[in-house]
């Protein structure tokens, strides 16, 4: 049972004053514009899990703009209003408050409207992914603090479970399999074994035709941005068999292990969440058996960004010259060399996990030796040397490098020698 006192306890002890002054005004425009209002959603279970929020949705039954617009009266934060969409946005430095007004689109037999309390908020509610994001708290004042819970929400935070409101929900929107996975690993929930059963029935349909990749893109973004290990949250989707999202085709063979020690190479060399390419870098693991043949269908459908497609190009130059030389001596090929070392650090990361022999031991190779090759000399030096035209600093750091790679000079006096003879035979 549901203690509504309990309820405004918390709401008192666990929102910030500015917050509660926030809700405050809220409840006064509501109730005098006589329209019924409520916090819902990720921020309502958020505040139950004791986690601040300062984005928060709130539901109206009735005109969502006429409301915010009111209350922005009070506030005076940036306001956006999306008639179309009957929903209003409330912001400044300190909070965002997006309002909307419940929707009944799903509402099938307008007859049976008054046999429930709230009926326009519980369709709102029903059209949303899971119990736990289906709590609502009212705002007027008769009733303000009041927990409204239609789906047994409460119950199922208090359970951590994650659970769809009816069978074909993700059926209906895959796109809530990702989201569900993520909610595990943002909130340490467990998806319900129930729901598990109805992933992978969903996942034997062909979804993937009807998926809408810009929000899939979207949910997969959220799903590794907030620093959960990926490499847990990539077997959890082979768990549960949803690689196919991405793209039917799709084998996967990376073990836990590998793709930990891709992500620590990350980590050291500095790369994390905050990176644009972040989800593509989490991604690659999976799509890694299918860049070549898919390469079209990820840029079209995907989106990929020029950084990304740049990635993608690079490992693919290289593989397809690696391929073509893997019978020759491999080690004392400075093209194949050179190719390797303009790949970005983070792709290199990557290659070092691919167990293909004799790839595997050419990239551990590189990453022991690419330093070896690099001239003492710098460009600077260079460049303050008064018989160095400018022009041919690329070309001797170039020749040093390849001079050394093959076992030509060593020293800095080599290289002192070596650059000397070079100008005098261009003079
Ligand atoms: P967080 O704040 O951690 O991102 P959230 O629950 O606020 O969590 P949003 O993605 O902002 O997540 O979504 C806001 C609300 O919209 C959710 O609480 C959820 O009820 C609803 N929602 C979002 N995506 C879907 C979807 N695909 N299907 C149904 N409801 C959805």
């Amino acid at each position: 049972e549901l203690s509504t006192k309990r309820v405004i306890l918390d709401l008192n002890v666990r929102l910030d004053q500015r917050i509660k002054d926030y809700l405050e005004i809220i409840s006064n425009v509501s109730d005098k514009l006589s329209l019924k209002s409520f916090l819902v959603g990720g921020c309502v279970r958020d505040l139950l899990l004791n986690i601040q929020s300062n984005d928060m949705d709130i539901v109206v039954e009735g005109d969502a703009i006429k409301l915010a617009q009111e209350v922005n009266k009070y506030i005076n934060g940036e306001f956006f209003s999306y008639e179309k969409f009957r929903t209003a946005t409330i912001k400044n430095e300190e909070i965002k408050f997006d309002f909307a007004s419940a929707r009944t689109e799903f509402y099938s037999c307008p007859a049976a409207k008054p046999l429930i309390e709230y009926s326009d908020l519980h369709n709102d509610m029903y059209r949303r992914d899971f119990s736990i994001n289906t709590l609502a708290i009212s705002l007027n004042k008769d009733s303000y603090g009041k927990m409204i819970d239609f789906f047994g929400g409460y119950e199922d935070i208090k359970i951590k479970r994650i659970r769809v409101l009816h069978p074909l929900s993700y059926v209906e929107d895959p796109t809530r399999i990702i989201r569900a996975i993520r909610f595990e690993f943002q909130l340490g929930f467990k998806i319900d074994k129930a729901d598990e059963e109805l992933i992978k029935n969903a996942m034997e349909l062909k979804l993937f035709n009807v998926i809408s990749f810009d929000v899939l893109k979207e949910e997969l973004k959220l799903m590794f941005s907030h620093g959960s290990c990926p490499a847990l949250i990539i077997m959890r989707m082979k768990e549960l068999n949803v690689f196919k999202l991405i793209h039917p085709k799709i084998s996967f063979n990376f073990s836990l292990d590998k793709l930990k020690g891709y992500f620590s190479c990350l980590k050291s060399e500095g790369f994390g969440n905050n990176l644009k390419e972040w989800w593509f870098l989490c991604i690659l693991p999976i799509i890694y058996n299918i860049l070549k043949s898919e390469d079209r269908f990820f840029k079209r459908k995907w989106k990929f960004t020029k950084k990304e497609i740049l990635y993608v190009e690079k490992l693919k130059k290289f593989l397809f010259k690696f391929s073509r030389k893997r019978s020759q001596n491999i080690f004392k090929d400075f093209d194949l060399f050179e190719t390797l070392e303009g790949i970005p650090s983070e792709i290199i990361c990557f290659l070092k996990i691919l167990e293909e022999k004799p790839l595997n031991d050419y990239v551990l190779w590189f990453e022991k030796n690419k330093n070896v090759f690099k001239p003492l000399t710098t460009g600077e030096e260079l460049s303050n040397r008064s018989d160095v035209k400018p022009v041919f600093i690329g070309e001797i750091l170039k020749n040093l490098k390849k001079e050394k790679f093959f076992g030509n000079i060593s020293t800095y006096e080599d290289e002192l020698k070596f650059i000397n003879k070079f100008i005098s035979e261009k003079s």
